[in-house]
Protein backbone atom coordinates (compact mmCIF):
# COMPACT_ATOMS: atom_id res chain seq x y z
CA UNK A 1 0.00 0.00 0.00
CA UNK A 2 3.12 2.34 0.47
CA UNK A 3 3.41 3.36 -3.33
CA UNK A 4 -0.72 4.52 -2.55
CA UNK A 5 0.04 7.71 -4.40
CA UNK A 6 -1.88 10.93 -4.31
CA UNK A 7 -2.45 10.51 -8.53
CA UNK A 8 -3.80 6.87 -7.68
CA UNK A 9 -5.79 8.60 -4.82
CA UNK A 10 -7.58 10.92 -7.48
CA UNK A 11 -8.35 8.00 -10.02
CA UNK A 12 -10.14 5.90 -7.20
CA UNK A 13 -12.40 8.83 -6.13
CA UNK A 14 -15.23 10.68 -8.28
CA UNK A 15 -14.82 13.85 -6.09
CA UNK A 16 -12.16 16.19 -6.35
CA UNK A 17 -8.88 15.84 -4.69
CA UNK A 18 -7.23 18.95 -3.22
CA UNK A 19 -3.65 19.29 -1.91
CA UNK A 20 -1.97 22.55 -1.59
CA UNK A 21 -1.23 23.18 -5.04
CA UNK A 22 -4.93 22.79 -6.21
CA UNK A 23 -7.03 25.21 -7.13
CA UNK A 24 -9.65 25.45 -4.18
CA UNK A 25 -7.28 24.29 -2.25
CA UNK A 26 -7.85 26.75 0.00
CA UNK A 27 -11.36 27.16 0.09
CA UNK A 28 -11.26 23.32 0.73
CA UNK A 29 -9.33 23.46 3.80
CA UNK A 30 -12.00 25.58 5.39
CA UNK A 31 -13.82 24.85 8.16
CA UNK A 32 -17.27 26.93 10.12
CA UNK A 33 -15.26 27.95 13.18
CA UNK A 34 -12.66 30.58 11.99
CA UNK A 35 -10.74 30.09 15.36
CA UNK A 36 -8.68 26.72 13.39
CA UNK A 37 -6.75 27.27 10.81
CA UNK A 38 -4.70 23.79 9.50
CA UNK A 39 -3.19 22.73 6.59
CA UNK A 40 -4.24 19.30 5.25
CA UNK A 41 -2.51 17.13 3.20
CA UNK A 42 -5.15 16.08 1.03
CA UNK A 43 -9.04 17.28 1.57
CA UNK A 44 -10.90 15.15 -0.56
CA UNK A 45 -14.55 16.19 -1.20
CA UNK A 46 -16.10 12.66 -1.08
CA UNK A 47 -19.44 11.54 -3.65
CA UNK A 48 -20.17 8.07 -2.67
CA UNK A 49 -18.94 5.76 -0.55
CA UNK A 50 -16.31 4.62 -2.72
CA UNK A 51 -14.75 7.83 -2.75
CA UNK A 52 -14.97 7.14 1.41
CA UNK A 53 -13.56 4.01 1.53
CA UNK A 54 -10.17 5.00 -0.98
CA UNK A 55 -9.98 7.84 1.41
CA UNK A 56 -9.68 5.99 4.09
CA UNK A 57 -7.30 3.73 2.60
CA UNK A 58 -5.10 6.50 1.39
CA UNK A 59 -4.92 7.61 5.42
CA UNK A 60 -4.33 4.21 6.62
CA UNK A 61 -1.56 3.27 4.10
CA UNK A 62 0.35 6.83 4.93
CA UNK A 63 0.02 6.41 8.34
CA UNK A 64 -1.55 9.88 8.57
CA UNK A 65 -4.67 11.69 10.88
CA UNK A 66 -7.31 11.28 9.09
CA UNK A 67 -10.41 14.24 9.66
CA UNK A 68 -14.27 13.53 8.93
CA UNK A 69 -16.07 16.37 8.02
CA UNK A 70 -19.84 16.32 7.63
CA UNK A 71 -21.32 19.89 8.30
CA UNK A 72 -18.22 21.24 9.12
CA UNK A 73 -19.77 22.81 13.01
CA UNK A 74 -17.21 21.37 14.96
CA UNK A 75 -16.10 23.90 17.42
CA UNK A 76 -13.12 22.17 18.61
CA UNK A 77 -12.39 21.62 14.61
CA UNK A 78 -12.43 18.11 14.64
CA UNK A 79 -13.47 18.16 10.77
CA UNK A 80 -9.81 19.27 9.80
CA UNK A 81 -5.94 18.73 10.84
CA UNK A 82 -2.72 19.98 9.69
CA UNK A 83 -0.56 17.73 7.28
CA UNK A 84 -3.09 14.92 7.06
CA UNK A 85 -6.43 13.35 5.32
CA UNK A 86 -9.75 15.03 5.13
CA UNK A 87 -12.62 13.16 4.35
CA UNK A 88 -15.02 16.23 3.34
CA UNK A 89 -18.86 14.54 3.00
CA UNK A 90 -20.19 17.57 2.74
CA UNK A 91 -21.27 17.02 -0.85
CA UNK A 92 -23.33 13.40 0.07
CA UNK A 93 -26.29 15.83 0.90
CA UNK A 94 -28.87 13.52 -0.39
CA UNK A 95 -31.99 13.47 1.73
CA UNK A 96 -34.26 10.54 0.42
CA UNK A 97 -37.83 10.42 2.29
CA UNK A 98 -40.05 7.37 2.15
CA UNK A 99 -43.53 8.92 3.03
CA UNK A 100 -45.09 4.97 3.09
CA UNK A 101 -42.81 3.56 6.11
CA UNK A 102 -41.95 7.35 7.39
CA UNK A 103 -38.12 7.12 7.07
CA UNK A 104 -35.86 8.95 5.66
CA UNK A 105 -32.23 8.40 4.55
CA UNK A 106 -29.56 10.94 4.71
CA UNK A 107 -26.26 11.63 3.47
CA UNK A 108 -23.29 11.85 5.95
CA UNK A 109 -22.61 15.16 4.69
CA UNK A 110 -26.74 16.24 5.11
CA UNK A 111 -27.50 19.29 6.78
CA UNK A 112 -30.35 19.43 8.97
CA UNK A 113 -31.62 22.49 6.37
CA UNK A 114 -30.91 20.15 4.15
CA UNK A 115 -33.17 16.74 5.67
CA UNK A 116 -35.94 19.43 6.78
CA UNK A 117 -36.34 20.51 3.41
CA UNK A 118 -36.91 17.18 2.37
CA UNK A 119 -39.07 15.68 5.16
CA UNK A 120 -41.55 18.64 5.51
CA UNK A 121 -43.04 18.30 2.01
CA UNK A 122 -44.63 15.12 3.91
CA UNK A 123 -45.00 17.01 6.82
CA UNK A 124 -42.73 14.61 8.37
CA UNK A 125 -39.81 15.87 10.61
CA UNK A 126 -37.17 13.94 13.03
CA UNK A 127 -35.13 15.62 16.15
CA UNK A 128 -32.29 17.80 15.03
CA UNK A 129 -30.23 20.76 15.77
CA UNK A 130 -31.88 24.03 16.25
CA UNK A 131 -29.40 25.40 13.55
CA UNK A 132 -29.90 24.73 9.66
CA UNK A 133 -26.57 24.58 8.73
CA UNK A 134 -25.76 21.58 11.48
CA UNK A 135 -24.65 18.39 10.13
CA UNK A 136 -26.87 15.38 10.69
CA UNK A 137 -23.94 13.30 10.83
CA UNK A 138 -22.07 14.73 13.53
CA UNK A 139 -25.31 15.83 15.49
CA UNK A 140 -26.42 12.06 15.13
CA UNK A 141 -24.03 10.95 16.16
CA UNK A 142 -23.02 12.60 19.49
CA UNK A 143 -26.98 12.30 20.79
CA UNK A 144 -28.76 14.40 19.11
CA UNK A 145 -30.65 17.80 21.50
CA UNK A 146 -33.11 19.66 19.61
CA UNK A 147 -37.30 21.06 19.59
CA UNK A 148 -38.63 18.04 19.25
CA UNK A 149 -36.96 15.64 21.78
CA UNK A 150 -38.92 15.81 24.26
CA UNK A 151 -41.54 13.99 22.20
CA UNK A 152 -39.63 11.98 19.65
CA UNK A 153 -36.00 11.59 21.74
CA UNK A 154 -32.94 12.45 20.61
CA UNK A 155 -31.56 12.40 16.93
CA UNK A 156 -30.14 8.95 17.94
CA UNK A 157 -32.78 7.52 19.40
CA UNK A 158 -35.05 8.03 15.33
CA UNK A 159 -31.58 6.27 14.32
CA UNK A 160 -32.89 3.02 12.58
CA UNK A 161 -29.69 2.29 10.28
CA UNK A 162 -26.28 3.68 9.59
CA UNK A 163 -23.67 3.15 6.39
CA UNK A 164 -20.63 2.57 7.58
CA UNK A 165 -16.75 2.21 6.31
CA UNK A 166 -14.25 1.06 8.88
CA UNK A 167 -10.84 1.85 9.87
CA UNK A 168 -9.74 -1.27 7.66
CA UNK A 169 -12.04 0.34 4.77
CA UNK A 170 -14.51 -2.08 5.00
CA UNK A 171 -18.18 -1.46 4.09
CA UNK A 172 -21.02 -1.85 7.11
CA UNK A 173 -24.11 -1.47 7.46
CA UNK A 174 -24.90 -1.31 11.22
CA UNK A 175 -28.39 -1.77 12.60
CA UNK A 176 -30.10 -3.42 15.74
CA UNK A 177 -30.28 -6.46 13.20
CA UNK A 178 -26.46 -6.12 12.22
CA UNK A 179 -23.20 -4.99 13.77
CA UNK A 180 -25.34 -3.86 16.58
CA UNK A 181 -23.04 -3.43 18.75
CA UNK A 182 -21.32 -0.79 16.33
CA UNK A 183 -24.69 0.40 15.96
CA UNK A 184 -25.35 0.73 20.01
CA UNK A 185 -21.63 2.68 19.70
CA UNK A 186 -22.70 4.94 17.54
CA UNK A 187 -25.79 6.11 18.84
CA UNK A 188 -23.84 8.82 21.19
CA UNK A 189 -20.49 7.60 20.76
CA UNK A 190 -19.67 10.35 18.14
CA UNK A 191 -16.96 9.93 15.23
CA UNK A 192 -15.09 7.55 17.11
CA UNK A 193 -15.99 4.14 14.87
CA UNK A 194 -15.99 5.18 11.30
CA UNK A 195 -17.22 7.49 8.63
CA UNK A 196 -20.62 7.35 8.22
CA UNK A 197 -21.55 7.63 4.96
CA UNK A 198 -25.62 7.08 5.37
CA UNK A 199 -27.60 7.25 7.92
CA UNK A 200 -32.06 6.05 8.20
CA UNK A 201 -33.96 7.97 10.42
CA UNK A 202 -37.77 7.77 11.55
CA UNK A 203 -39.74 10.02 10.95
CA UNK A 204 -43.13 11.32 12.84
CA UNK A 205 -45.80 13.84 11.75
CA UNK A 206 -44.42 17.01 12.94
CA UNK A 207 -46.06 19.82 10.68
CA UNK A 208 -46.59 23.48 11.09
CA UNK A 209 -45.08 24.21 14.82
CA UNK A 210 -46.29 26.96 16.81
CA UNK A 211 -43.25 29.39 18.40
CA UNK A 212 -40.27 31.20 18.32
CA UNK A 213 -38.43 33.02 20.85
CA UNK A 214 -39.41 35.35 23.91
CA UNK A 215 -37.10 38.08 26.10
CA UNK A 216 -37.34 39.13 29.38
CA UNK A 217 -35.19 41.20 31.35
CA UNK A 218 -32.47 39.96 33.12
CA UNK A 219 -33.78 41.41 36.39
CA UNK A 220 -36.62 38.22 35.87
CA UNK A 221 -33.83 35.72 34.29
CA UNK A 222 -33.62 33.98 37.62
CA UNK A 223 -37.73 33.37 37.77
CA UNK A 224 -37.36 32.57 34.03
CA UNK A 225 -35.30 29.85 34.67
CA UNK A 226 -36.70 28.50 37.46
CA UNK A 227 -40.31 28.92 35.88
CA UNK A 228 -38.83 26.51 32.83
CA UNK A 229 -37.46 23.85 35.10
CA UNK A 230 -40.76 23.51 37.22
CA UNK A 231 -42.98 23.79 33.96
CA UNK A 232 -41.33 20.54 32.48
CA UNK A 233 -42.98 18.51 35.59
CA UNK A 234 -46.07 19.25 33.62
CA UNK A 235 -45.78 20.46 30.30
CA UNK A 236 -46.75 17.63 27.77
CA UNK A 237 -44.01 15.97 25.54
CA UNK A 238 -45.20 18.22 22.56
CA UNK A 239 -43.87 21.29 24.17
CA UNK A 240 -40.16 21.77 23.35
CA UNK A 241 -37.83 24.92 23.74
CA UNK A 242 -35.25 25.78 26.13
CA UNK A 243 -34.01 28.81 28.32
CA UNK A 244 -30.65 30.83 27.81
CA UNK A 245 -29.43 34.40 27.79
CA UNK A 246 -29.32 36.46 24.30
CA UNK A 247 -28.06 39.85 23.55
CA UNK A 248 -30.39 41.42 21.01
CA UNK A 249 -30.05 41.40 17.74
CA UNK A 250 -31.39 44.34 15.78
CA UNK A 251 -34.38 42.79 14.60
CA UNK A 252 -37.99 44.52 14.12
CA UNK A 253 -39.53 42.65 16.83
CA UNK A 254 -37.45 44.19 19.51
CA UNK A 255 -37.30 47.97 20.47
CA UNK A 256 -34.61 49.93 18.72
CA UNK A 257 -33.45 51.23 22.06
CA UNK A 258 -33.29 47.81 23.48
CA UNK A 259 -30.44 46.72 20.62
CA UNK A 260 -27.93 45.47 21.95
CA UNK A 261 -29.24 44.79 25.54
CA UNK A 262 -28.82 41.45 27.27
CA UNK A 263 -31.87 39.51 27.80
CA UNK A 264 -33.36 36.41 29.65
CA UNK A 265 -34.45 34.33 26.28
CA UNK A 266 -37.00 31.24 26.14
CA UNK A 267 -37.93 29.92 22.52
CA UNK A 268 -40.73 27.74 22.50
CA UNK A 269 -41.50 25.29 19.99
CA UNK A 270 -45.29 23.24 20.10
CA UNK A 271 -45.24 20.28 17.69
CA UNK A 272 -48.82 19.10 18.53
CA UNK A 273 -52.30 20.19 17.59
CA UNK A 274 -51.92 23.78 16.41
CA UNK A 275 -54.76 25.21 17.89
CA UNK A 276 -53.26 24.56 21.05
CA UNK A 277 -50.34 26.43 20.40
CA UNK A 278 -51.20 29.99 21.36
CA UNK A 279 -51.98 28.44 24.94
CA UNK A 280 -49.40 26.24 25.38
CA UNK A 281 -46.96 29.07 24.37
CA UNK A 282 -48.91 31.27 26.74
CA UNK A 283 -47.05 29.65 30.02
CA UNK A 284 -44.14 31.30 29.15
CA UNK A 285 -45.63 34.51 29.80
CA UNK A 286 -46.62 33.67 33.05
CA UNK A 287 -42.54 33.95 34.31
CA UNK A 288 -42.31 37.50 33.99
CA UNK A 289 -43.23 40.17 31.69
CA UNK A 290 -42.22 39.82 28.22
CA UNK A 291 -40.38 42.35 26.13
CA UNK A 292 -40.36 41.19 23.05
CA UNK A 293 -41.49 38.30 21.17
CA UNK A 294 -41.60 36.87 17.52
CA UNK A 295 -44.17 33.89 17.95
CA UNK A 296 -46.54 32.25 16.08
CA UNK A 297 -47.35 29.52 13.88
CA UNK A 298 -45.02 29.04 11.12
CA UNK A 299 -43.35 25.45 8.87
CA UNK A 300 -41.33 23.68 11.55
CA UNK A 301 -37.82 24.53 9.05
CA UNK A 302 -38.71 28.10 9.61
CA UNK A 303 -37.94 27.98 13.23
CA UNK A 304 -35.11 25.57 12.16
CA UNK A 305 -33.10 27.85 10.37
CA UNK A 306 -34.70 31.30 12.19
CA UNK A 307 -30.82 31.73 14.22
CA UNK A 308 -28.61 31.24 11.44
CA UNK A 309 -27.75 34.62 10.85
CA UNK A 310 -26.58 35.05 14.38
CA UNK A 311 -24.24 31.91 13.55
CA UNK A 312 -22.61 32.30 10.48
CA UNK A 313 -20.13 30.87 9.15
CA UNK A 314 -16.32 32.36 9.67
CA UNK A 315 -17.12 34.18 13.23
CA UNK A 316 -14.65 32.68 16.35
CA UNK A 317 -15.74 29.58 18.30
CA UNK A 318 -15.25 28.37 22.01
CA UNK A 319 -18.06 26.38 23.80
CA UNK A 320 -18.19 24.35 26.78
CA UNK A 321 -20.96 21.86 28.20
CA UNK A 322 -22.44 20.39 31.28
CA UNK A 323 -25.54 18.26 32.02
CA UNK A 324 -27.35 18.87 35.46
CA UNK A 325 -29.66 16.20 36.87
CA UNK A 326 -31.50 18.97 38.73
CA UNK A 327 -31.07 22.82 37.76
CA UNK A 328 -31.05 23.84 41.63
CA UNK A 329 -31.74 27.82 42.76
CA UNK A 330 -27.90 27.90 43.33
CA UNK A 331 -27.14 26.52 39.53
CA UNK A 332 -29.49 29.72 38.70
CA UNK A 333 -27.13 31.52 41.04
CA UNK A 334 -24.17 31.22 39.30
CA UNK A 335 -25.92 31.59 36.14
CA UNK A 336 -27.02 34.75 36.71
CA UNK A 337 -23.62 36.24 37.74
CA UNK A 338 -22.23 35.36 34.34
CA UNK A 339 -24.67 35.41 31.66
CA UNK A 340 -24.97 39.29 31.49
CA UNK A 341 -20.73 38.98 30.29
CA UNK A 342 -22.20 37.60 26.77
CA UNK A 343 -19.20 38.44 24.92
CA UNK A 344 -20.78 39.33 21.56
CA UNK A 345 -24.50 38.83 19.85
CA UNK A 346 -23.64 35.95 18.02
CA UNK A 347 -22.11 34.04 21.96
CA UNK A 348 -25.08 32.32 23.85
CA UNK A 349 -26.08 29.98 26.71
CA UNK A 350 -28.79 27.13 26.25
CA UNK A 351 -29.98 25.01 28.52
CA UNK A 352 -31.52 22.07 26.32
CA UNK A 353 -34.40 19.85 28.14
CA UNK A 354 -33.63 16.43 28.01
CA UNK A 355 -36.54 14.13 29.27
CA UNK A 356 -39.97 12.81 28.50
CA UNK A 357 -39.00 10.50 25.86
CA UNK A 358 -35.19 10.75 25.74
CA UNK A 359 -35.54 9.15 29.61
CA UNK A 360 -37.71 6.53 28.50
CA UNK A 361 -34.64 4.91 26.93
CA UNK A 362 -32.68 3.35 29.16
CA UNK A 363 -29.04 4.19 29.89
CA UNK A 364 -27.21 1.11 28.53
CA UNK A 365 -29.71 0.92 25.40
CA UNK A 366 -27.23 3.57 23.73
CA UNK A 367 -23.96 5.09 24.29
CA UNK A 368 -25.63 8.46 25.26
CA UNK A 369 -25.30 7.59 28.69
CA UNK A 370 -26.97 10.80 30.56
CA UNK A 371 -30.74 9.40 30.40
CA UNK A 372 -31.01 10.84 34.01
CA UNK A 373 -29.92 14.29 33.45
CA UNK A 374 -32.78 17.26 32.97
CA UNK A 375 -30.81 19.30 30.58
CA UNK A 376 -27.97 19.88 28.57
CA UNK A 377 -25.86 23.35 29.15
CA UNK A 378 -23.73 24.85 26.29
CA UNK A 379 -22.25 27.92 27.11
CA UNK A 380 -21.44 28.71 23.37
CA UNK A 381 -18.72 31.45 22.94
CA UNK A 382 -18.79 33.09 19.40
CA UNK A 383 -17.77 36.60 18.17
CA UNK A 384 -16.58 37.82 15.12
CA UNK A 385 -13.12 39.55 16.20
CA UNK A 386 -9.94 37.36 16.82
CA UNK A 387 -9.10 40.05 18.62
CA UNK A 388 -11.87 39.30 21.02
CA UNK A 389 -10.61 35.70 21.46
CA UNK A 390 -8.32 35.49 25.11
CA UNK A 391 -11.55 37.22 26.40
CA UNK A 392 -14.29 35.59 25.24
CA UNK A 393 -12.33 31.99 25.92
CA UNK A 394 -11.67 33.34 29.53
CA UNK A 395 -15.44 34.26 29.78
CA UNK A 396 -16.75 30.98 28.68
CA UNK A 397 -14.25 29.24 31.27
CA UNK A 398 -15.08 31.39 33.98
CA UNK A 399 -18.91 30.70 33.28
CA UNK A 400 -18.25 26.76 33.23
CA UNK A 401 -16.24 26.76 36.58
CA UNK A 402 -18.96 28.85 38.22
CA UNK A 403 -21.55 25.82 37.23
CA UNK A 404 -19.51 22.86 37.04
CA UNK A 405 -20.04 22.20 40.97
CA UNK A 406 -23.67 22.01 40.54
CA UNK A 407 -23.71 19.88 37.78
CA UNK A 408 -22.16 16.26 36.51
CA UNK A 409 -18.76 16.01 35.50
CA UNK A 410 -20.04 14.85 32.27
CA UNK A 411 -21.53 17.18 29.88
CA UNK A 412 -22.75 16.56 25.99
CA UNK A 413 -19.78 16.05 23.88
CA UNK A 414 -21.28 17.69 20.88
CA UNK A 415 -21.12 20.68 22.92
CA UNK A 416 -17.28 20.61 24.04
CA UNK A 417 -14.16 22.39 23.80
CA UNK A 418 -10.87 20.46 22.35
CA UNK A 419 -9.60 20.64 26.36
CA UNK A 420 -12.13 18.96 27.70
CA UNK A 421 -10.58 15.74 26.58
CA UNK A 422 -10.30 14.25 29.81
CA UNK A 423 -13.72 14.42 30.73
CA UNK A 424 -14.06 11.75 28.37
CA UNK A 425 -15.02 8.74 30.95
CA UNK A 426 -17.38 11.00 32.61
CA UNK A 427 -19.23 11.85 29.61
CA UNK A 428 -20.26 8.31 29.25
CA UNK A 429 -20.10 7.07 32.43
CA UNK A 430 -21.22 3.30 32.82
CA UNK A 431 -21.25 2.88 28.93
CA UNK A 432 -17.26 3.85 28.71
CA UNK A 433 -15.85 0.83 29.27
CA UNK A 434 -18.44 -1.06 26.56
CA UNK A 435 -17.23 1.58 24.10
CA UNK A 436 -13.79 0.80 24.50
CA UNK A 437 -14.86 -2.71 23.46
CA UNK A 438 -16.32 -1.91 20.64
CA UNK A 439 -13.39 0.86 19.62
CA UNK A 440 -11.22 -2.01 20.18
CA UNK A 441 -12.90 -3.85 17.96
CA UNK A 442 -13.95 -1.49 15.02
CA UNK A 443 -10.70 1.01 14.94
CA UNK A 444 -8.19 -1.14 17.35
CA UNK A 445 -5.66 1.15 15.83
CA UNK A 446 -7.26 4.57 16.66
CA UNK A 447 -7.47 5.77 13.18
CA UNK A 448 -10.76 8.28 14.16
CA UNK A 449 -9.26 10.17 17.10
CA UNK A 450 -9.66 13.48 16.16
CA UNK A 451 -13.03 13.90 18.19
CA UNK A 452 -13.87 13.02 22.19
CA UNK A 453 -11.69 10.18 21.24
CA UNK A 454 -12.38 7.01 23.09
CA UNK A 455 -9.07 5.73 22.92
CA UNK A 456 -8.43 2.23 22.54
P1 LIG B 1 -18.30 18.34 11.50
O1 LIG B 1 -17.28 19.33 11.95
O2 LIG B 1 -18.43 18.09 10.06
O3 LIG B 1 -18.12 17.00 12.23
C1 LIG B 1 -17.79 16.96 13.59
C2 LIG B 1 -17.29 15.58 13.94
O4 LIG B 1 -18.39 14.69 13.92
C3 LIG B 1 -16.32 15.01 12.94
O5 LIG B 1 -15.01 15.43 13.19
C4 LIG B 1 -16.52 13.55 13.11
O6 LIG B 1 -15.84 13.10 14.25
C5 LIG B 1 -17.99 13.47 13.33
N1 LIG B 1 -18.73 13.29 12.08
C6 LIG B 1 -19.46 14.21 11.39
N2 LIG B 1 -20.05 13.62 10.34
C7 LIG B 1 -19.65 12.33 10.37
C8 LIG B 1 -19.92 11.21 9.55
N3 LIG B 1 -20.72 11.30 8.49
N4 LIG B 1 -19.35 10.04 9.88
C9 LIG B 1 -18.56 9.92 10.97
N5 LIG B 1 -18.26 10.94 11.77
C10 LIG B 1 -18.82 12.12 11.48
N6 LIG B 1 -25.90 19.92 18.69
C11 LIG B 1 -27.11 19.47 19.07
O7 LIG B 1 -27.25 18.33 19.53
N7 LIG B 1 -28.22 20.25 18.95
C12 LIG B 1 -28.16 21.50 18.42
O8 LIG B 1 -29.17 22.17 18.34
C13 LIG B 1 -26.88 22.00 18.02
N8 LIG B 1 -26.78 23.24 17.50
C14 LIG B 1 -25.56 23.68 17.07
C15 LIG B 1 -25.44 24.93 16.47
C16 LIG B 1 -24.23 25.41 16.04
C17 LIG B 1 -24.13 26.77 15.41
C18 LIG B 1 -23.07 24.60 16.18
C19 LIG B 1 -21.74 25.11 15.74
C20 LIG B 1 -23.17 23.35 16.75
C21 LIG B 1 -24.41 22.87 17.20
N9 LIG B 1 -24.53 21.62 17.80
C22 LIG B 1 -25.76 21.17 18.17
C23 LIG B 1 -23.34 20.79 18.05
C24 LIG B 1 -23.17 19.83 16.91
O9 LIG B 1 -23.95 18.69 17.17
C25 LIG B 1 -21.70 19.42 16.78
O10 LIG B 1 -20.93 20.56 16.49
C26 LIG B 1 -21.52 18.38 15.68
O11 LIG B 1 -20.25 17.81 15.79
C27 LIG B 1 -21.68 19.00 14.32
O12 LIG B 1 -21.65 18.04 13.32
P2 LIG B 1 -21.20 18.47 11.87
O13 LIG B 1 -21.37 17.29 10.98
O14 LIG B 1 -21.86 19.74 11.47
O15 LIG B 1 -19.68 18.86 12.12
Amino acid sequence: MAEYTIEQLRERTRGPVYTESDDGYDEARKVYNAMIDKHPRVVVRCLNAGDVMATVAYAAAHDLDLAVRGGSHSVPGFGTCDDGVVADLGAMNNVRVDPITQTARAGGGATWGDFNAATHAFGLATTGGIISTTGVGGLTLGGGIGYLDRGLGLSCDNLISADVVTADGRFLIASEKEHEDLFWALRGGGGNFGVVTALEFRLAAVDQIYGGPMLFEMSDAGAVLAGFRDLLHDAPEELGGFPGFQIAPPLPFIPEDRHGDTFALVVGCWAGELSEGEKQIARFREFAPVVAEHVGAMPYPALNSAFDALVPPGIQHYWKAAFVKELTDDAIQAHLEHAPGLPAVNSTVHLYPIDGACHRVPADATAFAYRDATFATVIAGMWPDPAQNEAGVDWVRNYYDAIAPHSESGGYVNFMAGDDQGRIQDNYKDNYSRLVDVKRKYDPDNLFHLNQNIAP
